[in-house]
């Protein structure tokens, strides 16, 4: 008798512990949703498929849902989409304006190759999918992303590396499935994946050999994945979604905008180079500067900050610089030294440009138990991912500029 009360009273503590664990959310893994793979192939263009053959991310598609296009954020670059994509903000909003960028309060300038300022979470705005998913007491691993390794809005991804752009893809591969291993209070319900090759071989040509073996490569990788996940029985309960941040275009150097013919550059304080430009020329100066770009280059559409078209989302933003300038579509923008000295740079491929045109859109695919299967829906903005995979993951979403109202059919 004693004895049974006793195993009763022991039995409390675990019981209360659960009860309080149920109603925060927090350690039943029971109540935890599926894990959801986030996978971004840079510069993936929306009409690769046509370029080489494609198997693992063909069958994916079949049994999922296709976008016949993913629309980036305006400057159609790296960093500002895939930290637009995990935060559901425009980069006016996120702050990451450019893979380059001044801060006036600060007086620091953004490289993407300085580690000291792309780990210093200051430079980062808003909240990342992985730090909603913290706070709701989910776990959350990432195998590079934009902003993954600075501490932002109070946290950081549970797992987390810091970049190393020639990780081979079977490490990568690996660590994925090594995260899914482990047992299920430690498991991540959200892992960032990212491969480079695609946006790589790309900036070679979008003909270029370099892109078409990195197709290929990108896409055994994915099933390599895949074998992993179909081997541990699990193919079918992970939710994957597999996009990219831009497209690419061919540029050539018989369209090279010389902007020494019509500034000077000691004056004109040039942060950003091409296909979007960005001035800081000193204050007294803007106007002459903005003037004497203004209508130079019939492929170069110069504003003042106030002035850009809202649709770029693109003005509020402190660090967006005073003068903005967008080349043409496969323009390029160079001083004369720098052109004179790498012609051959400029026959390439590049990316950063107006956001409407359809040579920047990238991809988007989804797999698993939360999407329809066999569903292929028209183009759509970034912005709204943060929402969607919100919804997903069964967490309640920090404040976006998308919504997931035009995505909701996707969801089974
Ligand atoms: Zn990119």
């Amino acid at each position: 008798m004693n004895r049974n009360i006793l195993q009763r009273l022991a039995w409390y503590p675990v019981c209360l512990g659960l009860t309080v664990a149920l109603f925060t959310g927090c350690g039943d893994s029971s109540r935890l949703p599926p894990t959801l793979i986030l996978i971004s192939l840079d510069g993936f263009r929306w009409d690769y498929f046509e370029k080489a053959e494609t198997p693992n991310l063909d069958r994916l598609a079949d049994t999922g849902v296709k976008a016949r296009g993913l629309i980036p954020a305006f400057p159609s670059k790296t960093f500002p989409n895939h930290y637009s994509i995990i935060t559901g903000l425009y980069p006016e909003n996120h702050g990451i304006v450019s893979n380059t960028m001044f801060d006036p309060v600060t007086n620091d300038t953004f490289l993407i190759h300085d580690q000291s300022a792309v780990s210093n979470g200051r430079w980062y705005g808003g909240e990342p999918l992985w730090a909603t998913a913290e706070k709701q007491g989910q776990v959350s691993a990432t195998l590079f992303w934009v902003g993954s390794e600075a501490e932002i809005s109070g946290t950081r991804p549970t797992y987390w590396h810091e970049y190393d752009h020639d990780m081979p893809h079977a490490e990568r591969v690996n660590q994925v499935l090594t995260w899914l291993d482990l047992p299920p209070d430690r498991r991540p319900t959200l892992i960032c994946m990212y491969l480079p090759d695609i946006d790589d071989g790309g900036h070679q040509g979008t003909s270029s050999p370099a892109l078409i073996t990195a197709l290929q490569k990108v896409d055994s990788t994915l099933g390599m994945l895949f074998d992993g996940l179909i081997q541990r029985g699990i193919m079918e309960e992970i939710n994957i979604i597999v996009l990219s941040d831009h497209g690419m275009v061919d540029t050539d150097s018989t369209r090279v905008i010389i902007l020494d013919e019509y500034v000077d550059l000691d004056q004109a304080g040039v942060i950003d180079w091409t296909p979007v430009l960005g001035l800081w020329p000193p204050n007294e100066l803007r106007d002459q500067i903005y003037r004497a770009l203004k209508n130079a280059h019939p492929q170069l559409q110069i504003y003042l900050r106030e002035e850009i078209p809202d649709r770029f989302h693109y003005s509020t933003h402190h660090r967006i610089p005073p003068i903005v300038g967008i080349a043409d579509e496969g323009w390029s923008i160079a001083s004369k030294a720098y052109f004179e000295r790498n012609p051959s740079y400029f026959n390439a491929g590049s990316h950063g440009y107006d956001n409407r045109l359809s040579s920047m859109r990238g991809i988007f695919i989804a797999r698993g138990p939360a999407f329809r299967d066999g569903l292929e829906i028209a183009p759509f903005q970034n912005i709204h991912l943060y929402a969607l995979v919100s919804k997903v993951l069964n967490l309640e979403p920090a404040t976006s500029d998308g919504q997931l109202d035009s995505l909701k059919r996707i969801l089974r």
